[in-house]
């Protein structure tokens, strides 16, 4: 059998994590092409020595040259590439057939977009490039005929759900809405006046999943499940009426679709990230992702709760966003990136992440977004008007 090749961006991260041990525990069927990371270059380094990839790259050019000086010598077959346009490179090399795309954040966008260009069949967990690019980005993804697979592992959930065929048009399939799980974080119970003093720590530790920080806090705020109403809008094309939001504590039912002879379709599994990865990268087949089977009578309970609007305030600003259009969600992704940074940072309280998002919202129009530019200078704009609403030095 032909292996199939697989680039890993973000490979340093927990996604990366995940997807590299699901890759190794398969060498017969996987190989690596290249690995991309940030500034984390020991790190990279022993990946690639376990992977030997063509290529690694390194968007910050100083990690990127002690990358190539702790690769010296060492026989590997690694080209390394530095600087934002080395990891874009990496994403659309013409060796690799499949690419998981785990960057966090806005810096996804565009290495995501040349994935999407370049034709590959691309196993998504980076949200926010959807929710900033929508339309430009499944612009891409038709023109340079590439497949898109979720691996968040609500979106991936749905997909397992949906008919085999399903092309984004609910009503050709009798799909009346889905209903995406979250468990609520660490702050679902925990008294309203003491959120504003919860330490970063504390909304980093989420009760289910160990996760990167910068989706934890999102977590923590709820603003990853309205992330991921936006992300399920265009992966499925619903309207932001079909999509619900249902607190589930427990992360095993990882989301469901409503038919409209009145089925409903779940996944189930462990809060694990290598059963989605697993899925789509050996999809249409099944592969071992080293999780243990679900023992459901051990389990015993599952409940399910509606969301309190007031404690997480930015799934309304989530829908509002999606509501408006156009530019709105890259301005609200943007600053919110800007606020959770803040707060990991220790410079504003948790607090503060909701509003400084509705004033960006508030603030900048919804304009249309026809092109990246477009995309990118809202995110821009907002992430200036969170800066001075927050009162962060320009370039924090
Ligand atoms: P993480 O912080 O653990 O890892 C992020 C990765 O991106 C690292 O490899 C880092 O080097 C790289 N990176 C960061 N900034 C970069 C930049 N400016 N340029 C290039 N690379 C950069 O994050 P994570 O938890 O693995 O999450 C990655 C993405 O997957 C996020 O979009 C997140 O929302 C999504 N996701 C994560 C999980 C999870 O369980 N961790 C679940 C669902 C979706
Ligand atoms: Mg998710």
């Amino acid at each position: 059998m032909t292996r199939q090749s697989v680039s890993v961006l973000g490979a340093t991260g927990s996604i990366g994590d995940s997807a590299l041990d699901v890759i190794a525990r398969h060498a017969d069927r996987f190989v690596v092409t290249a690995l991309t990371a940030h500034r984390q270059w020991e790190k990279l380094a022993q990946l690639c020595r376990r992977h030997r990839p063509d290529v690694a790259a390194l968007s910050d050019p100083a990690a990127a040259q002690a990358l190539e000086r702790a690769l010296a010598g060492q026989g590997l077959p690694t080209r390394v590439l530095a600087g934002e346009q080395g990891v874009i490179e990496a994403a659309a090399l013409p060796g690799a057939r499949t690419v998981v795309a785990a960057i966090v954040g806005a810096a996804g966008l565009q290495p995501t977009l040349a994935a999407a260009l370049a034709g590959k069949r691309i196993l998504l967990a980076n949200k926010e490039a959807l929710v900033i690019g929508g339309a430009v980005f499944m612009a891409a993804v038709a023109r340079g005929g590439a497949t898109l697979l979720p691996i968040d592992s609500e979106h991936n959930a749905i997909f397992q759900c949906l008919p085999a065929d399903y092309s984004r048009d609910p009503a050709a399939t009798g799909v009346r809405r889905i209903l995406l799980t979250a468990s609520g974080g660490p702050f679902r119970r925990r008294p309203l006046a003491e959120l504003a003093s919860v330490t970063a720590d504390e909304a980093c530790a989420h009760p289910n999943w160990v996760m990167g920080r910068k989706i934890s806090v999102d977590s923590a705020t709820m603003m990853n499940k309205g992330l991921e109403m936006i992300e399920a809008h265009w992966l499925f094309g619903m309207s932001r009426e079909q999509i619900e939001i249902v607190i589930h504590p427990e992360s095993i039912v990882h989301s469901l679709v409503e038919y409209v002879d009145g089925s409903m379709l779940a996944q189930l599994g462990h809060p694990d990230m290598r059963t989605p990865i697993a899925q789509a990268l050996a999809f249409p087949e099944r592969i071992d992702a080293g999780v243990p089977a679900l023992e459901l009578v051990r389990r015993g309970s599952l409940t399910f709760e509606a969301p309190d609007h007031d404690r997480f305030p930015c799934l309304d600003l989530a829908y509002r966003a999606l509501g408006a259009g156009g530019a709105a969600p890259a301005v609200l992704n943007a600053a919110n990136e800007i606020a959770v940074a803040a707060f990991l940072g220790g410079r504003i309280r948790f607090t503060d992440i909701a509003p400084a998002c509705a004033e960006a919202l508030a603030r900048l129009p919804a304009r249309t977004v026809r092109t990246l530019g477009d995309a990118l200078a809202a995110d821009a704009e907002a992430r200036a008007v969170a800066r001075s609403w927050l009162k962060l030095p320009v370039a924090a």
